[in-house]
């Protein structure tokens, strides 16, 4: 088979299309080449033979080594110089490159074909002997860490004792003869740590390095972040090797990496970074601060103008921002990697806004740009600008970590999570401190207002969760050192004085930008939120809201599924309808009884001994009951509202203090004794399998009959107001066609009598949850009963999967380590399993019923990617908590196109 694919000015192999093959680097270095921008010569291994060796013990093609050879051969004849040579050498960079981009995760190798006789070729061909040996160190330090395993640190505290006794700080400052000592020092150290030579055969270098590059592939970077990123194993990396151009020989060289719109706002205007004297990885690594890309104008206009052309080029050439990485020897440009590059939600909004006005793109073709996941940070909260500006200006910022989960949040800090728990019980907001989190803080994190840990990457534990939680949160910040015993932090990053702070100290956190503030700033609610909800920023002052909403106009016209959200409250609906929400998904109705003057109605009602009693108790709630539906009917006027009956155990909602179980004993005229009784009565050992849902129901057809009564007698005060209202009586955890007639039948008995009582008729549809297994493979018999399903997906997983909704996280991530699972399936919905079931459900209940209308509610409602799913499979709705409603509205238009 072919391995190896050639590109140079003179003849190409691949192109752009070839991602597959050649990776996302090697395929764009080729179409560049093609594009007739100066690019380094040079060839990609194919991804094949990643797959090759995995699937055969880490053993190459037989004929892989003749094609490398023959691609050496013709990169020195495209080149003129030869690999070895001792007077004019071939210098080569060995770089991984996958089918889709996975930044800094796996290795390169750069300088590769010297040694102690081809540096002095270097030097002989270039004049230039700094830069010659500067090359081989470099080569030395990348190689020995790469390939033959050293630590960088062996390295680095050998450079670092060197510019010590020379009494410099910088690289640059060392010459010719200190790199030339240093070199020497590096292959003492390679030998004493490997027991043999660095290696001085290139050919022997470069099997090693291409090597190293595949077996980076199942390193555990690798390995997380094709986890986190939902990259499959399979696709595997591919090889460049590519000969070199230099950026350190001297002052007109350079190197760089370019954005061809601001990647951070999107704004429309070259952005990057670069270093004068430098090469490869110098700019990112942050050993010297680099310049702002304006700046090359001043050195070397020349080569600025031209990274401008085909900056541009590219851009209009991929129809995208592109990410680009160049270098420049002796004052000649050369481009080295061009991709798409990453995003803030809030750049690709506004790029993907304006590439359609630019006509570069279509509309679909913007929303397929928006990754929505991403969207959340849209809405997180801010600080005040000028608060924080203030707040700057002092110097206050103690530390910059990695901005891990965007938004911005302030507190006291918590260094624990049973502390953070025990404050926000008591209202006190708190920003919990760890060195990292483990699944026993979860609890700890949810109840914080951000995260801050010293250690962990943008892939750790903390990083992770608080994006699902959509918290603001700043992991690896380095400079952080917690000690539980005293209860004391130091931030101490080395440059500044540090700072002491202990427990309860106010501090605030910017999970945009990852500072860290020795100050206790205000949160504001996101721009969109100013704009939509609060309606405190009129519309033509953001552009950031102009353009969202045309996002999302898009979206609706492209989508077939509809987006409803969960909302219990007029407000909730308020705020998820001024988010598009086009109808609520499921109105939970519990919630209604905890507050105070309903619950004490709720209690009596628990504890009737008879059915007088209780319908006496149940008189009470019913105006309560009436009066929420009638604001939540008003908010979402209009739209469909779906009502989901009583679901929990009744055990929730009676006290647990003693003092409290006497005091209702009183208030009801009933012995403490009774109650305990009553209360022992309740007791379950599996409540969630237990005394709930339409079990309630069918137990106490009048608990039933009151609900419906409201909902009824509210939709029909609001139609006589001439207001339009579509309620939806939705019956939980059905497993049994009768359970759903039973109720039924009490629903349309009290809805007729109602509308007969008010004279006027009231339109309302009849459905259940699907959330119980057996009602999934009976949904036929059910069909015949309801006018819609809803999937209680939630349920349905904990019920299918036998795993608990409320503490599985204690043994889930394991499963997910060990890729058991590939995710938490109460976050990304598990359609090979649990998705089975609601593929039957789908078929048999519109056998049966071709009309039923199917959506789903629960926390899956709000995934892009189970909204794929749902879109996949035929849903007529998604429904999700008010913040998730935008993500909802581009996921399904993303799932349609
Ligand atoms: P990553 O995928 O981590 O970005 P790259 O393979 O792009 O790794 O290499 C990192 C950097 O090394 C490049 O940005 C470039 O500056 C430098 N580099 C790679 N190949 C060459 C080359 N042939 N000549 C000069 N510099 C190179
Ligand atoms: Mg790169
Ligand atoms: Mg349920």
């Amino acid at each position: 088979g072919k391995f190896v694919y050639f590109f140079s000015a003179g003849r190409t192999e691949g192109g752009a299309g070839d991602k597959k093959l050649l990776g996302g680097k090697g395929a764009n270095l080729a179409e560049m080449t093609t594009l007739g921008i100066p690019v380094p010569p040079g060839f990609t291994i194919s991804t094949e033979v990643c797959t090759y060796y995995y699937a055969n013990g880490n053993k190459y093609p037989a004929d892989l080594q003749a094609q490398i050879d023959k691609g050496i051969a013709e990169l020195e004849a495209a080149i003129g110089k030869k690999f070895g040579d001792k007077a004019n050498p071939l210098l080569v960079s060995v770089r991984s490159g996958a089918p889709v981009s996975m930044p800094g995760m796996m290795d390169t190798i750069l300088n590769l074909g010297l040694n102690d006789e081809t540096v002095a070729g270097l030097i002989a061909s270039t004049g230039n002997a700094r830069f010659a040996y500067d090359s081989y160190r470099r080569f030395i330090q990348m190689y020995g860490n790469v390939v033959l395993g050293l630590k960088h640190h062996d390295f680095e505290h050998i450079l670092d004792g060197l510019k010590k006794s020379k009494g410099v700080t910088e690289d640059l400052a060392l010459d010719a003869e200190d790199l030339k000592k240093l070199i020497a020092e590096y292959k003492v150290e390679v030998k004493a740590k490997i027991g043999r030579d660095f290696p001085q055969s290139p050919k022997e270098q470069l099997m090693g390095a291409i090597d190293a590059v595949f077996a980076s592939w199942m390193n555990d970077r690798a390995i997380t972040y094709r986890k986190l990123n939902n990259i499959s194993e399979a696709l595997g990396t591919a090889v460049n090797v590519q000969s070199m151009v230099f950026g350190n020989m001297g002052d007109d060289c350079g190197t760089g990496v370019a954005f061809t719109r601001n990647p951070a706002n999107g704004e429309r205007k070259f952005y990057g970074e670069f270093l004068m004297n430098a090469q490869g990885e110098d700019v990112v690594a942050g050993i010297r601060t680099p310049l702002s890309i304006e700046k090359l104008g001043e050195k070397m206009p020349e080569a600025l103008k031209e990274l401008h052309s085909y900056a541009d080029k590219l851009e209009h050439h991929y129809k995208d921002m592109q990410d680009i990485e160049f270098t420049i020897e002796r004052s000649k440009l050369y481009m080295l990697q061009t991709r798409s590059g990453k995003r803030t939600a809030f750049a690709a909004i506004r790029t993907a806004v304006e590439m359609v006005d630019e006509k570069l793109i279509d509309e679909k073709a913007a929303l397929k740009r928006i990754d929505a996941s991403t969207l959340p940070s849209l809405l997180a909260k801010i600080f005040d600008e000028k608060e924080k500006k203030e707040v700057l200006a002092k110097g206050l910022v103690v530390a910059t970590g990695l901005p891990a989960g965007p938004g911005a949040a302030s507190g006291k800090i918590a260094l624990t999570a049973e502390k953070a728990v025990e404050w926000a019980e008591k209202g006190v907001k708190s920003i919990l401190v760890r060195v990292e989190t483990s699944p026993e803080d979860i609890s700890g994190m949810h109840s914080s207002e951000g995260i801050l840990t010293a250690r962990g990457g943008m892939t750790s534990h903390a990083a992770v969760v608080a994006r699902g939680m959509n918290k603001p949160c700043i992991v690896g910040c380095s400079a952080l050192e917690v000690d539980y015993k005293t209860g004391t932090v130091e931030f101490n990053s080395g440059t500044a004085k540090a700072v002491k702070m202990k427990e309860g100290d106010h501090i605030s956190i910017d999970g945009f930008t990852g500072q860290v503030l020795n100050a206790s700033l205000n949160t504001i609610p996101s721009e969109l939120e100013q704009v939509f909800v609060t309606k405190t920023l009129p519309m033509e002052k953001s552009l950031l809201a102009q353009q969202y909403a045309r996002i999302m106009q898009w979206s609706d016209q492209y989508s077939r599924l509809k987006v409803r959200t969960n909302a219990d409250t007029p407000e909730d609906a308020a705020v998820a309808r001024s988010y598009g929400a086009m109808g609520i998904g499921l109105c939970r109705t519990e919630h209604m009884f905890f507050a105070e003057e309903r619950i004490a109605a709720m209690r009596e009602m628990i504890l009737s001994s008879s059915l007088e009693e209780r319908e006496k108790a149940l008189a009470k709630l019913l105006p309560y009951q009436r009066a929420d539906f009638k604001g939540i009917f008003s908010a979402m006027e209009g739209l469909a509202v779906t009502v989901r009956l009583l679901d929990p155990p009744l055990h929730e909602f009676l006290p647990h203090e003693e003092a409290q179980i006497e005091e209702l004993a009183k208030a009801f005229g009933k012995t403490s004794q009774y109650v305990h009784k009553k209360m022992d009565d309740l007791k379950e050992f599996n409540p969630m399998l237990g005394h709930r849902g339409c079990r309630l129901g069918v137990t106490y057809p009048e608990i039933t009959a009151m609900q419906t009564r409201a909902i009824i007698e509210a939709a029909a005060e609001l139609l006589k107001e001439g207001k339009k209202v579509f309620p939806e009586i939705m019956v939980p955890l059905v497993g049994h066609f009768k359970e759903l007639a039973n109720q039924a039948k009490v629903i349309r008995e009290t809805a007729d009598a109602v509308m007969k009582e008010k004279g006027i008729k009231v339109e309302y549809a009849l459905g259940t949850m699907i959330e119980v297994p057996r009602a999934a493979v009976t949904a036929d018999e059910i069909a015949e009963h309801a006018e819609f399903f809803s999937f209680g997906t939630n349920d349905l997983t904990q019920m299918t999967s036998g795993f608990s909704r409320d503490d599985s996280e204690h043994y889930l991530p394991y499963y997910i380590e060990k890729g058991i699972y590939p995710q938490n399936p109460f976050q990304v919905f598990d359609w090979e399993g649990v998705g089975k079931l609601v593929e039957i459900a789908i078929e048999k209940g519109r056998k049966t019923n071709p009309k039923i209308k199917l959506g789903v509610c629960g926390e899956h409602g709000g995934d892009p990617a189970s909204i794929g799913y749902c879109h996949r499979v035929g849903l007529d709705y998604v429904s999700c908590s008010p913040y998730r409603v935008p993500i909802a509205r581009l996921a399904a238009a993303q799932a349609a196109l």
